[in-house]
């Protein structure tokens, strides 16, 4: 599968992804060839059309992707935003939506959590869902929502019933199906970010907007819980891609260290730029061990919320400390576009923050796996 993924990656050299970074451009072609191999449905059971492997098998996927120095943050949504259908949805949701999803018909590739006054604290978040007859009625706002243009379904988590009325702050909220193409212009507006990397991240606004009542997923108030289980495929699958950039920049590194003279020899020679290639390479070999663990569990069906954290944060540390070494060893030259290090070391930073932020990670581990008392 490695072989495979990097031979269809081969054909998206570094020079597409560098036009792409420039002109803010979609991989749209990419993103339809990994489509039709195949790649974006190997979550999907083979009943509904997928390829059913397992979030292991997945990681391989991610991880090359990012390895070959392409962007794989077009490619991660499609398949763990599918497993809250697949795990929530009814048969006549994953009936409707998985067939399509896995041959490319539909695109759900959008997740929006995130509002801007209630950032990481999401039972707070403020967009609203109020049932009338037939269908809900969504007012309120998102932020940082990755490629809502170029998606046909969202996943979307909104409150149901209001904070004061739960009896734990992690009920009430609720999880929806919404078909993009009729939504925006029909009480979703959708506005662009222009942001550090290009990632095609929007602000939502939502003016009562009307989703029918049967694109619930799961149970009225449940959504927590929809969107949560997630959540760890998410994480597993997102360290995957930081180990695939860490191992892009240890290579990168390596290569120019042997390559490059100054003082009439390699600067590789030198153990003050070999140790930090080794280093970063002893720790993304060692984070790579914890995704692995992660996604053995995760496909075991056990749990697996502590390790799908420390894999994500000891991941995405690796890939910044390796992005920052190879900065380092390409001296001047990082700094050229043409390299492609400074794009890859831009978008590999996201990983320290989204989609859920170092700090966060070794709370959830002081107070979940130590027992610390809690913060928040
Ligand atoms: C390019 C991009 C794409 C994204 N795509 C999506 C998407 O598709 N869907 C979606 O829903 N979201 C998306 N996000 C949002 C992302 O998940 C959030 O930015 C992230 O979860 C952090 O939330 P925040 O930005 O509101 O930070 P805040 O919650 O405001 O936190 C700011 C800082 O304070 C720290 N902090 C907060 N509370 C505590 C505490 N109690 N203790 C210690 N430290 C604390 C955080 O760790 C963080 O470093 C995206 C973000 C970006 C930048």
């Amino acid at each position: 599968m490695r072989e495979a993924v990097a031979a269809l990656c081969a054909r998206y050299g570094e020079d597409y992804w560098r036009r792409l970074d420039a002109e803010r451009g979609y991989p749209t072609e990419f993103v339809r060839e990994m489509n039709e191999a195949g790649f974006l449905s190997a979550l999907i059971p083979e009943e509904y059309g997928g390829a059913g492997l397992g979030v292991i098998d997945a990681c391989v996927i991610m991880e090359e992707i990012s390895r070959r120095g392409a962007h794989a943050g077009a490619c991660h949504a499609q398949m763990y935003v599918m497993g809250a259908v697949l795990r929530h949805g009814s048969e006549a949701q994953k009936r409707a939506y998985l067939p399509k999803i896995a041959s490319g018909e539909l695109r759900l590739q959008s997740f929006g959590v995130t509002e801007p006054t209630t950032g990481t604290d999401t039972t707070k978040l403020r967009t609203t869902a109020r049932r009338d007859g037939d269908v809900y009625r969504v007012n309120g706002q998102k932020v940082w929502i990755s490629r809502v243009q170029h998606s046909d379904l969202m996943v979307l988590l909104a409150r149901t019933t209001p904070l004061e009325q739960v009896e734990k702050k992690t009920k009430g909220l609720s999880a929806f199906i919404v078909d993009l193409r009729e939504a925006v212009g029909n009480g979703l507006t959708v506005r662009p970010i222009d942001a550090m990397i290009n990632h095609h991240a929007c602000e939502l606004f939502f003016d009562d907007l009307a989703i029918p009542a049967g694109n619930l997923l799961g149970k009225e108030g449940d959504g927590f819980r929809v969107v949560l289980d997630g959540m760890n495929a998410e994480r597993i699958l997102i360290a995957s891609e930081c180990i695939g950039d860490a191992r892009y920049f240890i290579d990168k590194a390596s290569a120019y260290a042997k390559d490059r003279v100054v003082f009439e020899r390699p600067i590789g020679t030198n153990q003050g730029i070999q140790f930090p290639i080794a280093k970063c390479y002893a720790e993304t070999e060692a984070a790579a061990l914890m995704v692995e663990r992660a996604a053995t569990l995760f496909d075991a069906g056990e749990k697996c919320g502590a390790e799908a954290n420390m894999a994500k944060m000891l991941a995405a540390d690796a890939s910044w400390n390796a992005a920052d070494m190879c900065m380092q060893t390409h001296g001047g030259f990082a700094f050229s576009r043409e390299y492609d290090i400074e794009r890859k070391f831009r978008e590999t930073r996201l990983y320290r923050i989204a989609p859920i932020s170092t700090n966060l990670v070794l709370s959830y581990i002081a107070e979940h796996v130590l027992g610390l008392p809690r913060s928040f």
